[in-house]
């Protein structure tokens, strides 16, 4: 019976039945023409969904986390420097995979709730002069904490300090429901996951390099087999692959791009945009604030909502899972306890949106939390009722 119920998980999302029977498809020859036939499609819709104008786009089985691994281990050295901040787990967990690779991790600590800083970068930059610092990695969505970075402005931050390190973006859950311009915003490699906007199940890191990137590729030394863009690229080239793809999670990622791209990508932003601002109506009607500290840091896939002193966010999500089969995110690292997600990316209706919104008064009511029944639902619905998708793409 729960299993009826939608997730609000920040990912993995709602898979729609579109989706799903996309995905499975009998057995096909990865050696034959069929398999450029289901693999050509989703390899130019990422295209669009990136906003690439050139270079390439990789395909890898995998989640979101080899797709770090790949970006980093394709274009860097051991003992290569890399300059990021931390300012949540998702942040915290690439650091991580960077320092175990061998790489001199240049960090800037950040108070989780705030997003990339934009001035402490540029100066980092501009301090090095001898260009030592070889890539600039940034999570433009935090799913941590909900907030979402300027991507845009770390390019012109790097841009300002004349730096020519390569830009790697995390948009693992962002892409597909957020704006996201590789082309635009310079991004020499992004990193997305097949189980958060593309809908699907987990399974596929889907990258956009630049040629930039791409030419780091061939004076990088450290170690890669399976997550090599060479043999990738060069298995492209003859419509294959190096080994045996995931057929049809791949089949399922045109299908998931053409659904995007009927509702239209505006409008599937502007979707996720009054989604979130309803959630955010709610978590105000509750008397509480999302963890991001203000307003343009707001995410439009995840809100981590801070929970009142002496309650415990972990307590409401284990609750509306034992007790009405629903799924929210707990808090991570520094911000366990304190917070508890609501994912609001991918499928997701008003309807829907309404049910998860109703289930996390219930179990505030269920812990004795001093919120008022109805009273977050209420801000949502007025909200939602007085604003349309497509009135917001269009006013963009
Ligand atoms: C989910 C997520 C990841 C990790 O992706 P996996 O597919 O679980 O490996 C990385 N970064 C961000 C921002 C995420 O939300």
């Amino acid at each position: 019976m729960s299993t009826q119920n939608p997730v609000f998980i920040p990912g993995p999302t709602n898979i729609p039945e579109e989706i799903r029977k996309a995905c499975d498809m009998p057995t096909l020859d990865h050696r034959s023409p069929q398999f450029a036939r289901v693999f050509k499609p989703a390899v130019a819709g990422v295209r669009r969904v990136l906003g690439m104008s050139e270079g390439e786009v990789i395909l890898l089985p995998s989640t979101g986390t080899g797709g770090w691994e790949a970006a980093v281990t394709n274009t860097l050295s051991a003992g290569d420097k890399i300059l990021t901040a931390r300012f949540g787990m998702f942040s915290h967990r690439w650091i991580d995979l960077c320092q175990r690779h061998g790489l001199d991790v240049q960090i800037i600590e950040t108070p989780w709730g705030q997003g990339a800083p934009l001035a402490e970068i540029e100066a980092a930059l501009s301090a090095d002069t001898e260009h030592e610092i070889k890539a600039v990695l940034a999570t433009h969505n935090e799913t941590a904490t909900g907030v979402k970075s300027d991507i845009a402005g770390i390019r012109r931050a790097m841009d300002a300090a004349g730096h020519p390190a390569l830009l790697f973006v995390d948009g693992v859950s962002s892409i597909g429901s957020m704006p996201f311009d590789m082309a635009g915003w310079g991004v020499d490699i992004a990193v997305a996951g097949s189980q958060k906007g593309f809908m699907l199940p987990a399974g596929l890191a889907v990258l956009g390099v630049s040629p930039k990137a791409l030419r780091a590729m061939e004076a990088a030394t450290l170690p890669r087999t399976f997550f090599d863009f060479r043999d990738m690229l060069k298995s492209y080239a003859s419509g294959g692959y190096p080994y045996t793809p995931p057929v049809g999670l791949i089949a399922g990622l045109a299908k998931a791009i053409e659904m995007l791209e009927e509702e239209g990508l505006q409008n599937v932003y502007a979707r996720h945009h009054r989604l979130a601002e309803a959630t955010r109506r709610a978590v105000a009607a509750w008397g509480m604030q999302p963890c991001a500290v203000t307003p343009d840091l707001y995410s439009d896939t995840v809100t981590a909502v801070v929970v009142p002193q002496g309650c415990n966010g972990t307590d409401l999500v284990q609750l509306a899972a034992s007790k009405y089969g629903v799924a929210f995110g707990v808090g991570l690292g520094e911000v366990a306890g304190k917070v508890f997600r609501i994912g609001h990316l991918g499928m997701l209706t008003d309807v829907m949106l309404l049910s998860g919104l109703a289930t996390a008064e219930m179990c505030m009511a269920d812990l004795g939390w001093d919120v008022k029944l109805g009273s977050g639902v209420a801000a949502a619905q007025d909200y939602l009722r007085n604003s349309s998708n497509v009135a917001l793409a269009a006013a963009a």
